[in-house]
């Protein structure tokens, strides 16, 4: 089975905290050993996502199977983390709607950010989990929709919206160039009536645009493998729109973006 992860952190805990302050060396000690474990996960290619932006002051580069991305500063530092990220062949801006308090104020300097972005032919990945302390004062979905109205970047939403999954699946049958990351809702919300409307939002997008992640360590590679296997398996997905979530449309993607 063919299969890239589109969606994987750095650091090996589920601790945000301490994967937003990661030295230069633990980056490189990580950076190796997650080659290694998705290699022998049988993992083709993994989309990682670094969240310390001291990681573009960082001289490293990336094992072969591994796609960086990372987040920058999104206040006046945005466009010199922009120009870093840019030098490092980093091609997709991590963009954290909660972590990084980016409530309506703050949208215009967004889409600075997002003009800047797209004239040096980069995407955004905006994360689009729900539920946060601040639920009602931030929303990447919404983010994402407000960026695309004025920009045309490209843009996958991370974790698809959960249960603003409709939302998600409209924005991405409106614009061409959003897509979805299945990574973490499909446990997260298992057993809930979200899951069903992933499974109709993943049919009427015809399994295109829909890229395969677990969010590990969040969510471990087997488990998130298992949840995914399922969830095709219960839906009657077709065999042709399975290969295509877990491995043909992040391919295509990257030939055409990254
Ligand atoms: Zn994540």
């Amino acid at each position: 089975m063919k299969i890239i992860d589109s969606h994987v952190h750095l650091y090996p805990e589920p601790d945000l905290e301490k994967e937003l302050h990661i030295s230069q060396k633990l980056v490189e000690r990580y950076l190796n050993r997650l080659s290694q474990k998705i290699t022998k996960e049988k993992i083709d290619e993994a989309m990682i996502y670094v969240l310390d932006r001291n990681f573009l002051s960082m001289k490293i580069s990336a094992p072969k199977n591994l796609i960086i991305s990372s987040t920058i500063g999104t206040k006046k530092n945005y466009a010199s983390d922009l120009e870093k990220a840019f030098n490092k062949g980093i091609k997709i801006i991590k963009i954290l709607p909660y972590e990084q308090k980016i409530i309506r104020e703050r949208y215009p300097q967004i889409i600075k950010m997002a003009k800047l972005a797209k004239k040096k032919k980069m995407a955004l990945s905006i994360c689009s989990t729900y539920g946060s302390k601040l639920l009602y004062d931030t929303n990447g979905v919404e983010l994402a929709a407000h960026v695309k109205s004025k920009v045309d970047i490209p843009i996958i939403l991370a974790h698809a919206g959960g249960p603003k999954i409709f939302e998600a699946m409209t924005l991405a049958l409106e614009y061409e160039n959003i897509f979805l990351d299945l990574s973490f809702s499909l446990k997260y919300w298992r057993g809930s009536s979200v899951i069903k409307d992933f499974a109709f939002a993943l049919k009427k997008l015809n399994y295109k645009k829909c890229f395969y992640g677990s969010d590990y360590p969040y969510v471990d590679f087997n488990e998130s493998l298992e949840y995914f296997l399922r969830f095709a398996k219960e839906y009657n997905f077709s065999k042709k729109g399975r290969y295509d979530m877990l491995y043909a449309n992040f391919k295509k993607f990257k030939r055409k973006y990254l």
